[in-house]
């Protein structure tokens, strides 16, 4: 099984690497606080 290194794009929010959630231990998962889920990374407006 080949493991894939997550690459961070720019413009992905560097905290859930553009996912917009985190992945708990404990099963299921969270959205990430600093892009509010959706996996970009804020910026000013
Ligand atoms: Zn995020």
């Amino acid at each position: 099984m080949a493991l894939r290194k997550q690459k961070l794009k720019s413009g992905d929010c560097p905290y859930c690497i553009g996912k917009g959630y985190f992945q708990l231990l404990l099963g299921g998962s969270e959205t990430c606080n600093s892009c509010n889920g959706s996996g970009r990374k804020t910026t000013n407006t």
